[in-house]
């Protein structure tokens, strides 16, 4: 099997469930940093700020600094300062993880002849945000979101996640927003600009077929499926877009790859 240079590791299902982390996950995490093999955490959060995740992850008894995540919401600051001029004004409906992101890259807030609307998963969603949002992108402004997820794993089931409110946004305005998060290859791009390694060099490691997986294909790079969150193993096999390697945990599939 092929060494890697560099992964990218999902979160929730891959290095976590619910509030605990997976045993088998932190090891390879441990592996990883012993070997000072690169990797960075990359989410389709946008809610959180990266201190915020690494607080979490830390709290949950994986020692994590902020510069190893890698949100949706970051990667959405990133894609727009190569689209607009320094300083542009947005729209944002979002919590504080994209306001601080689209703030720390210079972007302006203002609900006033927007030159993007930017959205991610916000609880006070409303009709007001909602009318703004259209009437923005019907005037011409760029239409990005964070992500596209149409559910929000939580501890008693799934919550409408942001997809849910793009979806508002696109019938509303009539357009299609452009996603940064997985399974497209923004936040790949992002993650691997970071990181300073090639697709071809990388290992894209997650759960979820359609987000983690997919991304890996979209981004033409190989992939990892763990069996510790949300996808089986018959799921894999029934897959129209297939994961390089199937393990079912991070820890076996480490252990086994030689
Ligand atoms: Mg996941």
């Amino acid at each position: 099997m092929k060494d890697y240079e560099a992964y990218l590791l999902d979160l929730d299902g891959t290095i976590y469930r619910g509030s605990r982390v997976i045993p088998e996950a932190v090891r390879f995490v441990q592996a990883l940093r012993q070997e000072q093999i690169p990797f960075l955490y990359l989410t389709n959060n946008s809610s959180a700020t990266p201190q915020e995740v690494a607080a979490r992850l830390t709290g949950m008894g994986l020692p994590t600094e902020a510069n190893e995540v890698c949100t949706s919401s970051m990667a959405a600051a990133a894609f727009l300062q190569q689209q607009l001029p320094p300083g542009s004004s947005l729209y944002v409906i979002g919590e504080d993880g994209l306001c601080a992101a689209l703030t720390a890259a210079g972007f302006v807030l203002d609900p006033k002849e927007p030159q993007a609307v930017v959205i991610g998963i916000d609880r006070a969603f409303t009709y007001e945000k909602l009318k703004v949002a259209s009437q923005a992108i019907r005037s011409g402004a760029l239409f990005v979101a964070t992500n596209a997820d149409a559910a929000l794993p939580c501890e008693n089931g799934l919550l409408p996640g942001n997809g849910a409110l793009v979806a508002a946004v696109r019938t509303a305005s009539g357009c299609e927003p452009i996603v940064i998060g997985k399974p497209h290859k923004w936040i790949v791009d992002y993650a691997l600009k970071r990181l300073g390694t090639s697709s071809a060099q990388t290992l894209i490691v997650g759960d979820n077929l359609n987000t983690d997986i997919e991304a890996g294909h979209n981004s033409g790079m190989d992939s990892l499926l763990v069996l510790t969150g949300y996808a089986t193993a018959a799921d894999a096999r029934q897959a129209a877009i297939k994961p390089t390697y199937v393990a079912p945990d991070l820890w076996s599939w480490w252990t086994g790859r030689r």
